[in-house]
């Protein structure tokens, strides 16, 4: 029989609007492209979306039809993240970090037609112009051109209800491995993932929060981040693209942030600083990190110097991104302060309300919860994607999983530790040496600032692993010491056969770009 209750599609606009009458005085914080601070409230941020989607929907915009950033973090983005998919439009987050022909390809793939950019990506959409060939306006965010034409409109738009199952956001995967693919997220995958992202096990938002944002908005939505503190009524603070640590200090000290997130080579740069600086990190309670490993040197050094809890994150675009985080349980907690350290420090997460996840071997057969099988991570759930953008087939298997080219073991407390990337594992003699796993211990040892291993083709064994080493600024670091530090710490035959120092090229999401460095040595173990 049917429940007997108001069946009201969830939809994106709910969460300003509930953000704007219960927290309206709650203020939002963004640094301009120029370096100037703007400052205003919900009540201000949901009339500035409601005069921009009144100014959008004047072009003659049709609900379903998609609209274009190339932006940072900044109010403005944030603003249309509610504009557009309120009215129905499909916001498509662009990535300005990729190169021309794949935000090309991206925004024509989407068939936008208005694209909205920031002042000083400028130059990339003159470049990108002639190539783009279903955009009909565009409009510049920053300085008065954006805000002049949003001035025109009274900005008290009533907010249709969608059914929710309508698209919202357009985002697509970085094509590290072939042309990018786009996931086209709905109101109801957004609102249920941002309800259960703000749990007090997950990212654990009140409205206590003050959030700086450092993964970009145009990256998985900042993880969500914005929905999940606007419903917690949390203030943000928005650092445009100044993602450098001496930035995120100065905002960090002045407008009181509790929590921040973003990818390890951030928090890299972050912790540099202050080290350098002899500075603390003032009211910073806990920095959610992901997108890569996290290197347990980064969470010990976070929280035994600093009292900043970091609780790592493992996800996807398809995903949302949330998959797993780690924070502690009372079974985790009771088996003592070291033990438990050593548990969040290095796993990716545990299991969230929402995902159902499980590991295979190759034949799709079911793997223990033991801590040492490792197998293919499949996922299932509501914010995970069904098929990409614009594609006839399903993503998933016949039973409905998404198989999400990662290799993990899961432990008996439900605690998932990624092993490798399914194309980055290295395959030395038949065996599998875990990539991730070597470049966590060399990242510890003192003077390196990234650490990459990867596999390159080997005479004998098919693969060896190579290591490549980008040092800090100051340091002499040598082959030599690296080996005295790996050697202890490392089984025999993971022992990489190469070092090499050189600077590591990274992904436009900030990751490792394994394949350009797969490139690059592709035969320093042949000769
Ligand atoms: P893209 O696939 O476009 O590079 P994503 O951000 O969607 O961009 O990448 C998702 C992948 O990043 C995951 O499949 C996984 O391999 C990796 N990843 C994300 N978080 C972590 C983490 N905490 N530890 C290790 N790998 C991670």
């Amino acid at each position: 029989i049917p429940g007997l209750m108001q069946n009201l599609p969830l939809n994106i606009s709910q969460i300003l609007r509930f953000a704007a009458t219960a927290h309206g005085d709650r203020e939002i914080v963004s640094k301009d492209c120029d370096g100037k601070l703007f400052r205003y409230d919900y009540a201000g941020a949901l009339s500035r979306a409601a005069a921009g989607a009144e100014w959008l929907m004047s072009l003659g915009l049709e609900p379903g039809d998609r609209i274009s950033s190339l932006a940072w973090n900044t109010h403005r983005h944030f603003e249309l993240f509610f504009a557009a998919p309120g009215k129905g439009l499909v916001l498509h987050t662009a990535n300005p970090r990729l190169p021309d022909e794949h935000i090309a390809f991206t925004i024509n793939h989407a068939e936008s037609r208005v694209l909205l950019y920031d002042a000083n990506l400028h130059e990339i959409v003159e470049r990108l112009k002639p190539a783009l060939h279903t955009i009909e306006h565009f409009v510049m965010l920053t300085g008065d051109d954006y805000d002049r034409r949003i001035a025109e409109f009274s900005g008290t738009t009533l907010w249709p209800d969608l059914e929710e199952n309508s698209g919202a956001f357009l985002c697509y995967t970085s094509g590290t491995t072939g042309d990018p693919k786009g996931v086209l997220y709905s109101h109801r995958s957004v609102v249920l993932h941002a309800l259960v992202a703000g749990l007090s096990g997950a990212l654990g938002f009140s409205a206590f929060d003050v959030i700086l944002p450092c993964q970009s908005l145009y990256h998985a939505t900042a993880w969500g981040l914005p929905f999940a503190g606007a419903i917690n009524g949390a203030k943000f603070v928005f650092p445009c693209d100044k993602f450098d640590g001496a930035s995120l200090q100065e905002l960090i000290k002045s407008e009181g942030v509790t929590f921040s997130g973003g990818v390890p080579t951030i928090w890299t740069m972050y912790l540099d600083h202050l080290a350098r600086t002899g500075e603390d990190t003032g009211t910073l309670e806990r920095v959610v990190i992901g997108g890569s490993a996290v290197p347990r040197a980064m969470a010990e050094t976070f929280e035994t110097q600093y009292g900043v809890k970091v609780r790592q994150i493992w996800g996807m675009t398809e995903m949302s991104p949330l998959g797993v985080l780690a924070t502690p349980t009372p079974k985790v907690a009771a088996l003592g302060h070291d033990e438990m350290n050593d548990i969040i420090w290095t796993r990716q997460g545990r299991l969230q309300f929402g995902v159902e996840l499980k590991i295979v071997d190759d034949d799709g057969q079911d793997l223990p919860h033991d801590g040492v099988a490792a197998g293919n991570v499949l996922v299932r759930g509501p914010w995970v994607l069904e098929r990409y953008y614009r594609q006839s087939v399903s993503a998933l298997d016949a039973d409905g999983w998404f198989d999400t080219g990662d290799i993990a073991t899961v432990d008996a407390n439900g605690f998932m530790r990624i092993t490798d990337r399914k194309k980055d594992v290295i395959k030395s003699g038949g065996e599998w040496i875990s990539s991730i796993d070597i470049e966590n211990v060399a990242v510890a040892c003192p003077g390196v600032k990234i650490a990459a291993v990867v596999g390159v083709f080997h005479p004998k064994w098919e693969e060896r692993p190579l290591l490549v080493i980008e040092r800090m600024p100051e340091s002499v670091l040598d082959e030599e010491a690296v080996r005295a530090w790996l050697e202890p710490r490392l089984v025999r035959w993971w022992l990489p056969d190469r070092v090499i120092f050189d600077y590591i090229p990274l992904t436009a999401t900030g990751k490792i770009d394994k394949k350009a460095l797969r490139g690059r040595y592709a035969d320093c173990l042949s000769v």
